[in-house]
């Protein structure tokens, strides 16, 4: 039978195993336990607590704050005043107390949820410490804070209406804008549908189940609808443009929808204006290309009217020369037979005297080649038909020029009433051209007595031959006193004349005849009071004239007027 020692013996070391059993799993607990007696001096921790207040086994720093008989404040610097309320109100009640403690931990601040209790059976003797340390959860907890609060300030001040619904249609949030948008607030998506009464653009109602968000709530993605939705007691609408997402759960089921919502009325309403615009501008176009195909119309009329007027000015002034031309030949004609019919009486009276008869047939005949020189002169105008192959030989310009200088130099200074003249001739000896040589003498001595007559003070006669290219051209130039454009028009006209009784109007329009027949034209540049240079132009000989030479229509020259 064991002795009462060894009873004893054995309970102490039943006990000393079991107390060991139990430090071992109170280290092993992620919790800080500590057991403080009535002074607060510390009795017993487990790992966890030195662990917490930084004096592991081990450790040389704060190893002084986790041994026995160490107080509760030194284990908890900086958390003095709040630890030690606490402890009283528990010692003093009797009870559990929780209380959050905030220490510093090596440089950083720590936070410990804490629970302290009262131990002892007869009014508590000690006190347990039993805390985990919460420091990294709270700050997870304030960052989530943080998100949470910006994402709801974002959400809040967006300007679209944003609602969530849960799998079942409640609203279970919307921000700030969607509040104003509707009061009372709807609560589920069947209230909003009843206060929206939404129309589709077309103009159609919405049942229910066609809204956006109930589409959503069936798993679709709604982009863009526009929707016309009533708003505030008028029966005035609002257009709006609306989005409306699923929320699509990690299973795949859907856990609600988010309807975005956003007010286009004015947009739409300057889209509309915009057309509206566009519309007016396309009627106004079509106004305006109408009117303009009516000027068009009145410009094309009075062109017309134009032509006709200038062919009607032509026509007449066509006839006008024809009746000049007749008026010439009548009064030439007459010229001629005045005399002849004077002689032929005087004839017939003096018959029995051969003396007086030869007078009168020399008179006869000398008003008789004035006439028929006269007609020659009408002819070379009349006929302008190129000369047919036969007739023409080939012709030295130049030398044709010194002839006619020859010529007429005698007379000069009859036809310039006495003044001088100086003499400038340039000539380019290839100048070849095929002619009727007789004519061709004709024209210049015509040019020539023109220019004189324009000095009547005195001047420089120039003459010029030149070959250029398939052309030959003479040149007759006066510094005399030119010709006013009146006069240029209707040089070439038969029987115009400026010079009165001493004129016959021939010259020009023989040499226009000429040059017609010629196969060549006129040009004529004329200056009052500085002089005139008439050119005419020749195909050269073994050339086939210029398109421009034959096609020149029935004024075959140019005229270039300068007034002063
Ligand atoms: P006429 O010499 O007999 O008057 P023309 O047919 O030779 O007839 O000339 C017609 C008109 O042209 C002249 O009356 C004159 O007014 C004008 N004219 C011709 N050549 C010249 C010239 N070189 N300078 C100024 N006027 C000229
Ligand atoms: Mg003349």
């Amino acid at each position: 039978m064991p002795s009462t020692r060894d009873l004893i013996a054995h309970d102490e070391a039943a006990l000393a195993r079991a107390v060991a059993r139990y430090e071992r799993l109170c280290d092993a607990m992620p919790l800080a336990i500590a057991v403080f007696d009535e002074r607060l001096q510390l009795v017993r921790a487990n790992a966890g607590f030195r662990q917490l207040v930084g004096a592991e086994r081990g450790t040389a720093t704060g190893a002084a704050s986790a041994d026995p008989g160490c107080l509760i404040y030194d284990a908890f610097p900086n958390a003095l005043a709040d630890l030690g309320d606490e402890i009283d109100t528990a010692l003093r009640l009797g009870t559990p107390r929780a209380a959050r403690v905030t220490f510093h931990h090596r440089g950083t601040a720590r936070v410990v949820d804490a629970t302290l209790v009262p131990l002892g059976e007869e009014g508590p003797r000690a006190i347990a410490f039993v805390a985990s340390d919460v420091t990294e959860r709270e700050a997870l907890r304030d960052d989530l804070e943080r998100s949470a609060t910006q994402l709801a300030t974002i959400f809040d001040v967006m300007p679209d209406s944003v609602r969530v619904f849960d799998a079942g249609g409640r609203i279970v949030r919307s921000n700030a804008q969607a509040q104003r948008a509707h009061r009372p607030a709807p609560t589920t998506l069947g209230e909003l549908w009843q206060q929206d009464r939404p129309r589709a653009a077309s103009g159609v109602g919405l049942f229910l189940h066609e809204h956006p968000s109930a589409r959503a709530l069936r798993g679709e993605q709604v982009r863009g609808e526009t929707l016309a939705v009533r708003r505030g007691v008028a029966e005035s609408r609002l257009v709006t443009e609306v989005n409306a997402t699923p929320l699509i759960g990690v299973a795949g089921d859907i856990l609600g929808a988010v309807m975005v919502e956003r007010d286009v009325t004015e947009r739409s309403r300057l889209a509309e204006e915009l057309e509206e615009q566009v519309k007016l501008g396309n009627v106004l176009l079509e106004r305006v290309s109408t009117e303009a195909d009516r000027l068009e119309q009145t410009v094309r009329e009075r062109s017309d009217e134009l032509v006709r007027l200038e062919e009607a000015r032509a026509r007449e002034e066509r006839l006008a020369a024809v009746g000049s031309l007749a008026a010439g030949v009548m009064h030439d004609v007459n010229n001629a037979l005045n005399p002849i019919m004077a002689a032929a009486h005087l004839l017939v009276m003096h018959a029995d005297e051969p003396d007086a008869v030869r007078d009168y047939a020399a008179r006869i005949a000398k008003a008789a080649e004035a006439g028929a020189a006269t007609a020659a002169r009408v002819g070379r105008f009349i006929r302008q038909e190129p000369i047919p192959g036969g007739g023409e030989t080939l012709a030295n310009l130049a030398s044709i020029a010194r002839e006619v200088v020859a010529l007429t130099e005698p007379l000069w200074s009859e036809r310039t009433g006495g003044a001088s003249v100086a003499l400038d001739l340039r000539f380019d000896e290839s100048g070849i051209v095929a002619g009727i040589e007789g004519e061709l003498r004709c024209a210049m001595i015509n040019l020539v007595h023109n220019a004189l007559d324009a000095m009547a003070g005195g001047g420089t006669l120039a003459i010029a031959t030149r070959s250029h290219g398939s052309e030959v051209t003479l040149e007759v130039r006066d510094n005399g006193r030119g010709m006013p454009a009146e006069v240029a028009r209707r040089a070439f006209e038969p029987f115009f004349t400026t010079k009165g009784r001493r004129g016959t109007g021939l010259g020009l329009s023989e040499v226009y005849g000429i040059m017609k027949r010629h196969r060549g034209r006129v040009e004529l540049e004329s200056t009052p009071g500085h002089g005139t240079s008439i050119r005419l132009v020749f195909p050269a000989a073994g050339r086939t004239p210029d398109a421009g030479a034959h096609c020149a229509g029935p004024v075959a020259f140019t005229t270039t007027e300068v007034e002063r």
